[in-house]
């Protein structure tokens, strides 16, 4: 769902990517001549094979290791319940200049546009709600967030200040819907977001296009004639020399440069040993930014009772629950 209209045309922030300024330089070099250097890459998700692919084509010697037994972290699509279900990754948010537009393409990943406006929205008791009321609401709320950092200050969250502003609101079933659905989900908890930065960051323009036969076709083209190791799960980075020594299941493979492409999660348990320690700036970031969880289930019926609209959504009392249903039979031929 394009859920963050609001901040279309600036730029997206990019996954956690730790990269040694000498490699940059060295990637200068010409295409497909090796340079007798090694990378090691950590994690086969989409930022380390498409780091690997890219460093692999100028002429590194690319070592991928993975800690599970499949590549493409959150891109995954789960086969088993007669859908290509994506538990992960499913949308091209914004097609436009997008790179994953392109890889899509190449991967043979097919894409159907999905329309926010194809959508009904539900009261408890299964009550339809008025779609001039919820189209109103969305409008509202998107001249809400393009303002109300103005109204913001470094020592409140969002939350506080929306509901100074606007109490009646932040009671209202309809619009804790929309504040859970386009903002708490992509930016995490309001009462942790900041009332000054919730918008930072970009995206691409262009239609919202969902995959429809799997997101991992991405992961699986881009591992092509990658050397991956699955099942290696990294304990510990020693780059205290010019040989940068990566221990993974008791072995040690020795590298000229190292790409950290793991989760915050990740880093932020310390389940990876940096030898020496991280500088103090990076770790400080890593410990402040924080992250949320997003789950999907899907739900199959013999037969749809629901109505052919692409979205479907229910309002409850409760906040970030079962935001909203997406009607797979919209865009796929069962
Ligand atoms: C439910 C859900 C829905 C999403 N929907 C969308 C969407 O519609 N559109 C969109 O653009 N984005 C979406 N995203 C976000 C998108 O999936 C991620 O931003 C992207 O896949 C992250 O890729 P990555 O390579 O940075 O990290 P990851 O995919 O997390 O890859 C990191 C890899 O590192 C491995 N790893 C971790 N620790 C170790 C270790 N110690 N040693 C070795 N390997 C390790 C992991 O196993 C993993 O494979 C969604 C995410 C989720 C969870």
């Amino acid at each position: 769902m394009q859920r963050r209209k609001f901040i279309k045309d600036t730029f997206k922030g990019l996954p956690i990517l730790l990269l040694t300024p000498t490699l940059l330089a060295s990637s200068c070099k010409k295409e497909n001549e090796p340079n007798g250097k090694t990378v090691v890459v950590i994690g086969a998700g989409i930022s380390g094979l498409t780091a690997a692919k890219k460093l692999k084509e100028i002429g590194f010697n690319v070592i991928v290791l993975e800690a599970q037994e499949k590549v493409g972290g959150r891109l995954r699509t789960n086969r088993t319940l007669g859908v290509e279900f994506d538990e992960g990754a499913s949308w091209i948010h914004g097609v436009n200049g997008n790179p994953i537009t392109t890889l899509a393409q190449q991967a043979g990943m097919n894409i159907y546009e999905t329309i926010d406006e194809s959508r009904k929205s539900f009261d408890i008791g299964g009550v339809l709600r008025n779609a001039t009321t919820y189209d109103n609401a969305e409008d509202e709320l998107y001249s809400i967030l393009n303002s109300m950092m103005n109204n913001g200050n470094a020592t409140q969250s969002f939350e506080t200040v929306f509901t100074n502003l606007y109490p009646l609101k932040a009671n209202d079933r309809l619009w804790k819907f929309l504040l859970s659905t386009y903002v708490s989900f992509d930016t995490g908890d309001l009462n942790n977001l900041s009332s000054l930065l919730y918008n930072e960051g970009e995206e691409f323009n262009g239609a919202e296009k969902i995959a429809v036969n799997g997101y991992d076709r991405i992961a699986n083209y881009l591992a092509n004639d990658l050397n991956i190791q699955i099942n290696q799960r990294v304990t510990k980075v020693d780059y205290s020399s010019n040989k940068i020594k990566v221990t993974h299941n008791g072995t040690i493979t020795e590298s000229d440069f190292i790409i950290v492409t793991v989760p915050l999660g990740v880093l932020k348990a310390n389940s990876i040993q940096f030898v020496p320690n991280l500088p103090t700036a990076k770790q400080n970031a890593i410990q402040k930014i924080g992250m949320n969880c997003v789950n999907k289930f899907l739900l199959t019926w013999n037969t749809s009772f629901w109505d052919d609209v692409q979205y479907i959504s229910y309002t409850p009392e409760i906040i970030d629950k079962f935001n909203y249903f997406v009607n797979v039979k919209s865009f796929i031929q069962l």
